[in-house]
């Protein structure tokens, strides 16, 4: 079974803030299954919404993908990984509705959002619900593009960063 979740047009689009995009094509499903990993008392980053990770970050068919895409349900509430500042809230083409946070030294990025409960210039608290799921942008099923982003704008393995799971 496989899982394009993120359309290839997203690549295409250069003029995108920070980031590069979803890769097309398609990948092996992801076995990791992030869901009620939230509560964990690991240090890290909060999981940004509860779900399994469908798509991983690296490269799939040749293509880079920046981020983890986590399977969404019926507008899941997406939350923020660490307490920041919203320096985008909107509709970026081919990520869709989306926020992106400035934390410390990292930025986080969350797309394909249905709804934003967060304004632009706001702080948030980690952990705080700044969104729900869904898949405007060019996502074909409803999901959470996540991803994690250096002080240079480079993105990160968020999987690297995330809470580690229960044992
Ligand atoms: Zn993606």
């Amino acid at each position: 079974m496989t899982i394009n979740s993120c359309s290839n047009s997203m690549l295409t689009f250069a003029s995108c803030i920070l980031l590069g995009a979803c890769a097309g094509g398609t990948a092996k499903k992801n076995r990791l299954k992030p869901k009620g990993l939230l509560f964990s008392t690991n240090s890290g980053l909060t999981w940004p919404t509860e779900g399994r990770v469908i798509s991983p970050y690296g490269y799939r068919s040749g293509r880079m993908h920046n981020g983890i895409d986590i399977k969404g349900t019926n507008r899941s509430s997406i939350y923020a990984v660490d307490k920041g500042k919203v320096v985008f809230a909107g509709s970026m083409s081919g990520y869709g509705l989306s926020i992106i946070l400035k934390h410390k030294d990292h930025f986080s990025l969350y797309a394909h959002c249905s709804e934003l409960k967060v304004g632009k210039n706001s702080y948030v608290r980690k952990g705080q619900t700044i969104a729900l799921t869904g898949s405007t942008g060019n996502a074909s099923t409803e999901h959470l593009h996540f991803e994690y982003l250096n002080a240079n704008k480079e993105a990160l393995n968020p999987l690297k960063y995330l809470r580690a799971p229960k044992p």
